[in-house]
């Protein structure tokens, strides 16, 4: 059907078939056509120009559909415009413009083609559902429930298309295209299309924001719990992990040397340190750990200076006599020194790793470790000391007597509250390089219990096969020990483990003779003294005041007590000096040395030299080196009993049984009466009971009191012995030899009786002292008799004193 029809031109809308609406009119061609339409049948076309800008636009200038409109009621308005309210009923398409003072064409209604209608009942269902989704997730358009009920119940598709395209946000382009198309089936189509996408969209959109809210919701709630923990932390009183203190740490662990697996460990740590919450206390175990890890060495170290010669220099500077020891001390770095390989280093200057066979050859090279073995004062610390001096090496020192724990060595784990890594690793904190020289002190006083074997813990450190990956438990990464060079000390070889004596070579150290112990002072101790209290040149002890400083006041193997003494003396001095000043060098000689130190502790060491019966003198070696030990007897009228005191132990006993059934069959002999055991009690006493004494050494000092009591022949006392006894009679070698002999002759005694057997010990003995010493070998105790007993006075002598001597630790015969 073609129509006639005045045009009005739409800027930026559409206006759909089946709508109503007000449109404002305010050109005056389209206000001409209205007025025109409502002179006539009110009927008008109502188009969309396609340039909104476009004043006065031509119908090519116009979309070619437009809809075909009843104007219902035209509102002229001040503003000189009209409200129109239209009724749009159907889509038409322009023909051509019939000529005229205002726009005016000719159209022609399309046809719509119904399409297959089970198809458009679903396309209608879709389309329906669709747009409820749609209205309801787009915020800006506005339905009410009238208007959607009115779309929801429409039946024709072709008016269902209109209705939502009309109310649908689109641009003009979209809405255009729909009115443009005719059929009704590929209109529906087109506008579940663009409602599809339009739903696409949203969702979309939905996902975006969700996500940029969840974002935001954990980094809000982070945040929130940061500032909280915070707070709590300030409460507690702790600090918070700033990233300033973890990137102190960080820095630490670049600038550590650290292996690449230990890096690694330690950069794990720090991030589980930001992690954790700043003054809580998992956050103290893992700065303390990372603490650990960055300050024990891992690549630093001293250059080592290999110069015997320096090193004879420095050991004779810090150590007077001891020759023996120094030329032992000297072959040992010598050896060092020849097989020493400098680490060889790869490509990038990193120090190669050495395979399993290298080490193992490197290890059998390598001289063993050293262990300084004598009594407490002889120096075995100070040469320790003097041997890193001269090397260039740092010293660290670590006592590990009264030791019972593996713990102690290899630390705990670190799941304990407040555990630390073991002394070895506490040790090279303090070395703060990877090749200190490490003196191990007291090995011979590692104990062992049920909280494990420290010993074990021990072999590992020193073996260098093993102790390039030293297990600490603390420090959960392997430690390489293998640069460090270990010396140990040891008062005695006794109590050593055998697998740990295999691995040392052993340097023994007896203890200092008096004229030696005379020149340390005088040369050593005494000088040092007098600079730390600040005497020099204002005091002078005279060599007779330090013999008597030394005599008198000390009795020990090594200088401890001596410098100990030289210091209160000196201390003495200082204050004096304040109280009463004095003008040039004081002199402290012997008969002063009292005014310093109070009254001797001990007698001068020369005692009884008369022959007594009943008494003899013998030998004994402590664990503080040689002493001497006097055996007492007393033989009574009785019946045949034995009775001992002064804390003997079984080995000592036996020695009493050993030299009364000697003299059971040798009685005439001796002149002794036969019957003597069925008639006479024994006594047999050794003084200074309170320590307890046990050993086989005392053996013919025992037999020698026993018979002379029993016999009543005096013994002498100016000669000193040792020696054990076998039930035959025979004299058997003991242990200590050197030692005994020294303090015999710090006592005075210038003869003594040894065993025929430790001949060859004689030779360990200073020169010094040979020369004063007359030694006697016994292989028998009849020899020993022979020499000691004298014959038996016309009248009885005087029972034996009782000879008191000062206490001795732990003294073994
Ligand atoms: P140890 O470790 O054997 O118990 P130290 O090394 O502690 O003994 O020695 C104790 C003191 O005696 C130290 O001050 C040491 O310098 C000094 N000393 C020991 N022997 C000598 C010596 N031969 N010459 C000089 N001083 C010595």
């Amino acid at each position: 059907m073609i129509w006639e029809l005045p045009v009005v031109a739409l800027r930026n809308m559409v206006i759909m078939p089946g709508v109503t609406m007000n449109i404002d009119v305010g050109r005056p061609k389209s206000k001409r056509a209205v007025d025109e339409a409502q002179s006539a049948d009110r009927r008008v076309l109502v188009v969309t120009q396609k340039e909104a800008a476009t004043d006065d636009p031509m119908p090519g200038e116009l979309f070619e559909i437009g809809t075909l409109a009843v104007i219902k009621q035209v509102v002229r308005l001040p503003d000189n415009t009209y409200q129109v309210l239209v009724e749009s009923q159907e889509r038409v398409r322009m023909l051509d413009q019939v000529p005229g003072s205002y726009l005016r064409v000719r159209v022609e209604t399309l046809d719509t083609q119904p399409g297959n209608p089970d198809e458009l009942r679903v396309l209608m269902q879709e389309t329906k559902s669709a747009f409820e989704e749609y209205q309801r997730q787009n915020k800006t358009l506005r339905l009410d429930n009238y208007q959607l009920e009115g779309i929801k119940t429409l039946t024709s598709a072709g008016a269902l298309a209109d209705q939502i395209a009309h109310h649908a946000t689109w641009t003009l382009e979209e809405k255009q295209a729909v009115l443009d198309t005719s059929g009704e089936q590929p209109r529906l189509t087109l506008v579940l299309q663009h409602l599809t996408r339009d739903l696409e969209r949203f969702n979309m959109d939905k996902k975006v924001a969700g996500r940029v809210k969840e974002q935001m919701d954990a980094n809000q709630r982070e945040y929130y719990l940061r500032e909280q923990m915070k707070a709590i932390g300030k409460e507690l009183g702790g600090g918070e992990e700033g990233p300033a203190e973890v990137e102190a740490l960080r820095e630490k662990i670049e600038a550590a040397g650290m292996p690449a697996e230990v890096k690694e460990k330690a950069l794990k740590e720090l991030a589980r340190l930001e992690r954790t919450p700043g003054g809580s206390p998992e956050g103290t175990v893992v700065r303390n750990y990372i603490d650990w890890l960055t300050d024990v060495p891992w690549s630093k170290r001293d250059e080592e200076i290999l110069d015997i010669v320096r090193t004879r220099t420095i050991l004779d500077d810090d150590h007077y006599g001891l020759d023996d020891v120094k030329e032992r001390i000297l072959e040992f770095l010598a050896v060092r020194q020849l097989t020493h390989k400098p680490d060889e280093l790869d490509e990038q200057g990193e120090k190669k790793q050495r395979t399993a066979e290298e080490r193992i050859e490197d290890s059998e090279l390598r001289a063993p470790i050293l262990c300084l073995v004598g009594p407490p004062g002889v120096g075995k610390t100070s040469l320790g000391k003097s041997i890193a001096r001269s090397l260039n090496r740092k010293f660290v020192r670590m006592s590990l007597g009264g030791m019972r724990d593996e713990a102690e060595i290899r630390g705990h784990r670190r799941t304990y509250i407040g555990s630390m890594p073991g002394r070895i690793i506490q040790g090279m904190k303090n070395a703060s390089v990877v090749n200190p020289i490490m003196l191990l002190d007291e090995i011979d006083k590692m104990a062992s219990d049920w909280r494990g074997d420290p010993s074990s813990a021990m072999l590992e450190v020193l073996d260098p096969e093993q102790n390039h990956t030293f297990q600490d438990h603390y420090l959960e990464v392997p430690y390489d020990l293998s640069q460090v060079m270990f010396i140990t000390t040891a008062n005695s070889l006794q109590t050593i483990p055998r697998p740990l004596l295999d691995r040392m070579e052993i340097i023994q150290i007896p203890g200092y003779t008096m004229p030696e112990k005379l020149q340390i002072a005088k040369r050593y101790r005494l000088p040092r003294q007098l600079r730390g209290h600040g005497l020099e040149g204002r005091l002078e002890v005279t060599d007779a005041a330090l013999q008597r400083i030394i005599e008198e006041y000390t009795q020990e193997a090594g200088v401890r007590n001596v410098d100990r003494m030289i210091s209160k003396l000196a201390r003495k001095a200082a204050r004096a000096l304040l109280e009463t000043p004095w003008e040039g060098v004081k002199t402290v000689d012997a008969e002063n040395v009292p005014d310093y130190l109070g009254i001797p502790l001990f007698k001068p060491n020369r005692m009884e030299k008369e022959a007594q019966v009943g008494v003899a003198q013998g030998l004994a070696w402590t664990s503080v080196g040689g002493t001497m030990l006097v055996v007492e007897a007393l033989a009574t009228p009785g019946t045949g009993r034995i009775n001992m005191t002064g804390s003997l132990g079984d080995v000592m006993k036996e020695s009493v049984q050993a030299a009364v059934a000697y003299l059971r069959k040798h009685a005439t002999e001796y002149g002794a009466d036969p019957e003597f055991y069925k008639n006479t009690d024994l006594h047999v006493h050794f003084p200074d009971g309170a320590t307890p004494k046990d050993g086989p050494s005392a053996g013919i000092t025992i037999a020698t009191a026993v018979i002379s009591a029993i016999t009543g022949r005096p013994a002498r006392m100016d000669i000193a012995m040792t020696g054990e006894i076998s039930l035959r009679g025979r004299v058997l070698p003991i242990g200590g030899v050197k030692e005994k002999l020294l303090a015999a002759h710090q006592g005075g005694i210038r003869e003594v009786i040894v065993p025929k057997d430790n001949e060859p010990n004689l030779q360990d003995l200073p020169e010094s002292i040979r020369g004063e010493l007359k030694i006697h070998t016994a292989s028998n105790v009849g020899e020993v008799l022979e020499r000691l007993l004298l014959a038996a006075p016309e009248q009885p002598v005087s029972p034996p004193p009782t000879l008191s001597k000062p206490a001795q630790p732990g003294a073994s015969s």
